[in-house]
């Protein structure tokens, strides 16, 4: 029977090697990469594509969105789980292995390259609570780390695996060259979650919304955010393009804001809001119109289809200030 491989595939230069390591080696392998409103994987798509790796694209928002709420290893420096992130990865990678009669499942990790979630503990870590403690594969760090079973049962050659270490780059640009590798996405800064203002927004709505979904994710994506009190917050468009994605997720029971008769952002109350928020959002909306900030606007709110319009005074940057996230 052929050994089979089940590469967890990023469609960065290192998975590229990583696979190119075990591939050459006669080992079947079948890539797999994951998305979720956090991570894409357009770019591990067509690099697979382009390097003749049959792949899967698994949507695993759910499961993640469970773990991104009470990560048990918590986030980093910002709502960054990366430990329980890897892990769930690597136990759906390793369901899929068992699923497919595949002998391991390997990664493009190179150790120590991220000194939080890549140190030698960690990926040890990870490793064991994904379920599969010995048929987890790091070909690029592989001398480096205990050996796992496919090694020690002869499927995978342990000496032509690498001992790569650190953050430098220069073996696997070494390795690149050698492999005819010329064309690559450069490295990654992480997934969404990484991001501060992305973080801050998320923050909220989970402790505002806990069981939010996957529509107010999205809606996280775009325009400003601004929390009105424990229940209602508005969302204001920055551009035409966060105005039409705005309107796109509107939902029944929201609230459409537009200031009438000059151009502006249009404005989304999640659930619709009370009155009196409704008049707040109003006011966040025309300060962002191209209104004059000191006069009265008039603005169209429109719920269930139903449109009520009234003036509004813009928000002065103090009230902006005040209640944006
Ligand atoms: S950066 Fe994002 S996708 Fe990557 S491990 Fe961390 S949480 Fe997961």
């Amino acid at each position: 029977m052929k050994v089979k491989g089940i590469a967890l595939f990023s469609g960065g230069l290192d998975s590229i090697l990583a696979f190119k390591l075990i591939a050459e080696q006669g080992i079947q392998v079948v890539g797999i990469t994951f998305e979720t409103p956090f991570f894409g994987a357009a770019k591990a798509r067509a690099t697979a594509r382009r390097i003749g790796l049959p792949h899967a694209v698994l949507d695993i928002t759910e499961e993640h969105l469970k773990m991104l709420r009470a990560p048990r290893y918590g986030y980093g420096k910002n709502m960054n789980p990366c430990i329980d992130c890897h892990t769930l990865m690597l136990n759906i990678a390793g369901r899929k292995m068992e699923e497919e009669g595949a002998d391991f499942v390997f990664t493009g990790e190179v150790l120590g390259e991220r000194p939080m979630s890549q140190g030698k503990q960690s990926l040890r870590v990870v490793a064991k609570n994904a379920g599969y403690p010995d048929r987890i594969l790091r070909p690029l760090s592989a001398k480096l780390l205990p050996e796992t079973e496919p090694e020690r049962e002869g499927k995978v050659d342990r000496s032509r695996l690498c001992d790569l270490q650190g953050r430098g780059r220069k073996r696997q640009m070494e390795m690149a060259v050698h492999y005819g590798v010329t064309s690559y996405p450069p490295p990654a800064g992480g997934c969404l979650l990484t991001d501060p203002m992305f973080s801050r927004r998320l923050r909220d709505l989970f402790a505002h919304h806990p069981d939010c979904r996957i529509r107010e994710i999205e809606l996280l994506k775009v325009g400003r955010h601004f929390r009105l009190n424990e229940t209602t917050k508005v969302v204001i468009g920055r551009n035409a393009m966060d105005n039409d994605t705005i309107e796109r997720l509107a939902d029944h029971g929201d609230t459409l804001i537009r200031i009438a008769q000059v151009p502006g952002p249009s404005a989304l109350i999640p659930g619709g809001g009370s009155e009196d928020t409704r008049l707040l959002a109003a006011a966040l909306c025309a300060r962002y119109s191209d209104a004059p900030k000191d006069c009265e606007v008039v603005a169209d709110c429109i719920r269930e289809g139903v449109l009520s319009s009234t003036p509004v005074r813009p928000a002065t940057p103090e009230e902006t200030g005040r209640f944006i996230i």
